[in-house]
């Protein structure tokens, strides 16, 4: 039996903070599904490939699998090369494509076998697992995400300013919400979270409210 919380929104909200420190709260295992999309974006990189064509012959050669909440792809642990901003802006290009998104479903089902588990991505609560036991939707004005990107070292290039990062944000999040595969967008019964003025504390504290009563 597995039970999911779906965390989606847009880049910068603050999820992944709060979906880690829900899951810790909660007991329960935690998984981030961006980082599949990014580990496609950096071994398209690396091989030289267009992260917006990518072949089922080089998907073929991705195996992508969670061991908790790490990440291996063909055997090697991922880590920090997949927070660089251009293999964001690559996993954003890369996400468009239907046999992308259709060789990553499985992985991310499997993540949720036989365990309770916090997944947080764009498509969650809409694609991946529709009947999810709670679902989120964390949001945030584009201006207090590009401050949060700001404050995040490794996420945004050293000589980044302000309006550089928030234009960045907004063309991911149109790209994102644009696409006719599984767009960023809350599921119907998600419930909103604006976390704009508010701590982590007081949201993780809200979520883990709303999770409880649903268990
Ligand atoms: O969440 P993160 O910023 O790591 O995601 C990187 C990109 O991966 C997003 O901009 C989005 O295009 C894509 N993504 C997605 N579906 C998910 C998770 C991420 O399309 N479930």
């Amino acid at each position: 039996m597995s039970t999911v919380v779906a965390i989606d929104g847009p880049a910068g909200a603050g999820k992944s903070t709060v979906a880690r420190l829900l899951a810790d709260r909660m007991g329960y295992a935690y998984v981030n599904t961006g980082s599949l999309y990014r580990a496609l974006a950096w071994s398209a990189k690396r091989a030289g490939i267009d992260p917006g064509a990518l072949t089922a012959e080089f998907l073929a050669q991705q195996q992508l699998e969670f061991k908790g909440a790490d990440l291996y792809l063909n055997g090697n642990l991922t880590g920090a090369e997949l927070r660089a901003p251009d293999i964001a802006q690559g996993a954003s290009l890369i996400s468009k494509q239907k046999l992308v998104r259709d060789h990553l479903l499985p992985v991310q089902r499997n993540a949720a076998k036989n365990c309770w588990i916090v997944m947080e991505g764009r498509d969650i609560g809409t694609v991946i697992f529709p009947d999810a036991k709670c679902k989120f939707f964390v949001t945030a004005t584009p201006e207090e995400r590009a401050r949060r990107r700001m404050a995040q070292s490794g996420e945004v290039a050293s000589n980044a300013d302000f309006e550089a990062i928030l234009a960045e944000i907004k063309e991911r999040d149109e790209r994102d919400s644009t696409r006719e595969i599984a767009p960023l967008k809350p599921a119907d019964d998600s419930v909103i979270v604006d976390t704009t003025g508010l701590s982590i504390d007081e949201v993780v504290e809200k979520l883990a409210a709303l999770c409880t009563a649903a268990r």
